[in-house]
């Protein structure tokens, strides 16, 4: 008999929660919201961009070394990571050094999304198959980021793990000429830079 599994197990059993502030999954999000797309910006021992979209009931996820591109140009490499609660999608702060992905977090960017598969191929492939395919097509509507990006699966790395590729879709919010990650550095919550919540953080003491 095949045993449901916890998709946050992965995601509590890499974390103390007496210890990071991030939000422990027993917090309940609030039900039938639109479903959200975040963009957080990490600065761990790498600096990256944490990509996650809402797929049943959770954040799935992908680290983004260089950050998202609007330029169709682009493939930004994006390394999939464990599932994350949905009530992560607010979070801002600073993980303790000596925690899992210590350093600073803050919300890059954050809005809804749409299946475009979904609506191309009339109704017929959920995000949950598109993430298993390998093959999600999304239209995202954040305040920083707009438009068709594709997240497409590829061929393993050395370790085993598949790599993705996190691609501006070709449409009107193409724009090669933008380079958002470098000049709109600062949270699509607070206004704040990474640098501005580590000293505040820090300030508390
Ligand atoms: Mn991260």
């Amino acid at each position: 008999m095949i045993k449901k599994t916890d998709p946050l197990q992965a995601y509590r059993s890499l974390r103390d929660f007496r210890k990071t502030p991030e939000p422990s999954p027993e917090e309940k999000s609030a039900p039938g919201e639109d479903r959200i797309f975040v963009i957080q910006k990490h600065d761990a021992s790498n600096l990256h961009y944490d990509f996650r979209l809402e797929v049943d009931g959770v954040l799935k996820s992908w680290a983004v070394p260089k950050g998202p591109s609007t330029d169709p140009s682009e493939k930004r490499l994006a390394v999939p990571t464990e599932d994350h609660p949905l009530e992560y999608a607010d979070f801002e702060g600073v993980i303790p050094a000596d925690e899992y992905g210590g350093g600073t977090v803050i919300v890059w960017d954050k809005g809804t999304y749409r299946n475009l598969r979904q609506e191309k191929e009339g109704g017929a492939v959920t995000m949950a198959e598109a993430f298993s395919e390998g093959k999600i097509e999304i239209f995202l509507e954040g305040k920083k980021l707009a438009g068709g990006y594709a997240l497409i699966r590829t061929a393993k790395d050395r370790s085993g793990k598949f790599r993705w590729l996190l691609i501006k879709m070709k449409d009107d919010k193409a724009d090669p000429g933008r380079n958002p990650v470098m000049t709109e550095p600062e949270s699509a919550l607070t206004g704040r830079t990474i640098e501005e919540v580590a000293r505040e953080e820090a300030s508390k003491g």
